[in-house]
């Protein structure tokens, strides 16, 4: 079977052949891949910036972003089934008996740093024909959300903000009634978290630099979102001119673009960090206003990655509102979808906004 690998030490993207798997044994599930999306995590894989291979191989299989069918079932599996489609988590419990979250299932809170991620961090991941997987890392996907549902591991990061911001906007004592979100980004990233904003009732705006007359901005105003050009309103005049957010989730991964949004959170607002900027020269940040403001408009400042599996399940649930609200808008997000073969060129280009590897189509042997 074929599959997608970063080899870091001679620095190459390539195609490899590897053998079937063996027969699944235990709770183990033998999946084909369906499609797998790419996104930036793995072009920064892909330009050997970040990730690393299992210990002992000298090459890391990519791919996180899966949608599989189940083909065989190990003999203690309880409720997949085979020919369910199903999308894998990416990231494992570290092995610390003192790491609590990991214990508890929410590795996406990890406290050692000591988890392992599929096609990320120490574990091969999901770009390629056949993989198998422990059930109890399955999520089960609606057979009718079969040609959008390659979007639940990005969706998954919006879907934990989301459930995080409901806990954590349950400080404040009464319903909050219209609120005002912004998405800072018109990324993959940045849109499905728009989308999750619309389905969730807030009032949602799109901010990025494209013009608005770009497919981009049309893109956010066909599912019911008002998008705001960089070019057209600088960030520093946003609350001027625009007002200010109950939410603002940055997507751009800029920590200068993140600070300068900061600006328009409003009083007794959340912002919400996706990001993760590349080591830059250190630039200044007025720290006493960014201060005083926290404070006087009792503001919060959070930082979200990975997800938990309650997180992907709320994705799955999002995902199918949106597509019953904005279903070709949905479908817009996926621009691309390119043969096993098109994946190592992909990785290391660029362009349109979630680009997807088909590897399988359903219900074929
Ligand atoms: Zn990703
Ligand atoms: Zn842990």
């Amino acid at each position: 079977m074929r599959a997608v690998a970063v080899f870091p030490k001679v620095r190459e993207v390539r195609v490899i052949n590897l053998p079937e798997p063996p027969p699944v044994t235990g709770s183990h599930v033998l999946l084909k891949v369906l499609e797998v999306g790419i996104c930036g995590t793995d072009r920064e894989i892909g330009a050997f910036e970040y990730g690393a291979p299992p210990p002992g191989s000298d090459h890391l299989i990519l791919g996180h972003e899966a949608l599989a069918e189940v083909v065989a079932t190990g003999p203690d599996v309880t409720w997949v089934r085979k020919g369910d489609l199903v999308v894998p988590t990416v990231r494992r419990p570290c092995p610390q008996a003192r790491c609590r979250p990991c214990r508890a299932e929410r590795q996406d809170f990890c406290v050692t740093g000591e988890f392992w991620e599929r096609g990320i961090k120490e574990a091969h991941g999901f770009l390629q024909e056949w993989t198998v997987e422990e059930e109890a890392h399955l999520v089960a996907v609606p057979r009718k959300l079969a040609d959008v549902a390659v979007l639940t591991e990005p969706l998954s990061v919006a879907a934990k903000a989301a459930e995080q911001a409901q806990a954590l906007q349950g400080r404040l004592p009464w319903e909050r009634a219209h609120v005002r979100a912004l998405a800072l980004g018109a990324g993959p990233v940045g849109l499905l978290g728009a989308m999750s904003m619309v389905v969730n009732h807030f009032d949602t705006f799109v901010y990025s630099l494209e013009p608005a007359a770009s497919e981009r901005a049309e893109l956010v105003r066909s599912f019911g979102a008002t998008y705001l050009s960089g070019q057209d309103v600088p960030l520093g005049e946003l609350r001027q001119k625009v007002g200010t957010f109950d939410i603002i989730y940055e997507a751009v991964g800029v920590s200068k673009v993140a600070f300068a949004a900061v600006d328009a959170l409003g009083a007794n607002g959340l912002f919400i960090f996706t990001g993760i900027p590349a080591h830059g020269s250190p630039s200044p940040v007025d720290t006493d206003t960014l201060m005083r403001n926290i404070v006087l408009r009792n503001q919060l400042l959070l930082g979200t990655v990975n997800a938990s599996r309650s997180a992907y399940e709320l994705a799955l649930r999002e995902l199918e509102q949106a597509m019953f609200l904005f279903p070709r808008s949905v479908r817009a997000l996926i621009t691309h979808r390119v043969p096993i073969e098109a994946a190592p060129a992909l990785i290391t280009g660029h362009g349109g906004v979630k680009q997807v590897i088909a590897l399988s189509s359903a219900g074929t042997p």
